[in-house]
């Protein structure tokens, strides 16, 4: 039973390798980012409010956050655990979310760190199209459909992130700066903490966590 945290900035393959390990796995992945940006499309007001911070490039305020996943997480289906992708983003979030495993007994196995240059970055975050039927993630270069802008899955016409355009993701970079990276030394300070080089292929990214869950 696992409790695993993606931890690294915009762009890094957080979402790619979160798919990869809960089919591996057998891990339930939960995305804030996909649960607002669901929310936007369903026209709720969390999306609504959610959708004021993300087109901007901002993070949505903790609060929020918190009581979200916090509630995600007493569902039925995290029991045997899940893997977070983008949460906690900011030292308040990480504090609240151990206090709050510390209530229930509970604890993080392990935070995986995955780093990458920003140059990458941009050019992972700029390149990257989305599927927005059914959520699969491609890249213009690195990954692309079989047919130019088609969806593999389903068929859809793909579509870019509106928080994708360059000048966003140089700003979420500086937000990640400010308010994520410091993350870093909170894990290292409970010795949860474990770093995966982002820069390689898919799979040589997915070998190195591999090796560090174990079997
Ligand atoms: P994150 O969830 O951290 O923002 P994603 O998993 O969505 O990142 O990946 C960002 C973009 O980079 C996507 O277009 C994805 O296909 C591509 N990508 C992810 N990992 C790699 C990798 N190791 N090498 C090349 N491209 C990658
Ligand atoms: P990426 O990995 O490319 O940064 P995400 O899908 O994880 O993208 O997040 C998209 C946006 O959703 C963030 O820029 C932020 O506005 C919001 N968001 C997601 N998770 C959180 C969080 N834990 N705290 C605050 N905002 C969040
Ligand atoms: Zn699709």
């Amino acid at each position: 039973m696992k409790r695993v945290v993606l931890l690294g900035p915009p762009g890094v393959g957080k979402g790619t390798q979160a798919e990869l390990i809960s089919e591996k796995y057998n891990m339930l992945h939960i995305s804030t980012g996909d649960i607002f940006r669901a929310n936007i499309k369903e026209g709720t007001p969390l999306g609504k409010t959610a959708k004021e911070y993300m087109e901007k490039g901002l993070l949505v305020p903790d609060e929020l956050v918190c009581d979200l996943v916090e509630d995600r997480l007493t569902w039925d289906d995290c029991k045997d655990g899940y893997l977070l992708d983008g949460f906690p983003r900011t030292v308040y979030q990480a504090e609240r979310f151990d206090s709050w495993l510390k209530s229930r007994g509970e604890d993080l196995s392990v935070v995986l760190d995955i780093q990458a240059s920003d140059e990458l970055l941009i050019g992972r975050a700029t390149g990257r199209r989305v599927c927005p039927a059914c959520g699969k993630t491609y890249h213009i270069v690195s990954n692309p459909p079989k047919t130019e802008g088609i969806c593999d899955n389903c068929g859809t016409a793909l579509i870019q992130r509106a928080d994708d355009a360059e000048e966003t993701v140089k700003k979420r970079l500086k937000v990640y700066q400010d308010q994520t990276s410091p993350l870093i030394e909170y894990y290292t300070g409970t010795g949860k903490i474990a770093e995966v080089d982002g820069a390689p292929g898919l799979m040589e990214v997915f070998e190195q966590i591999c090796a560090l869950l174990g079997e």
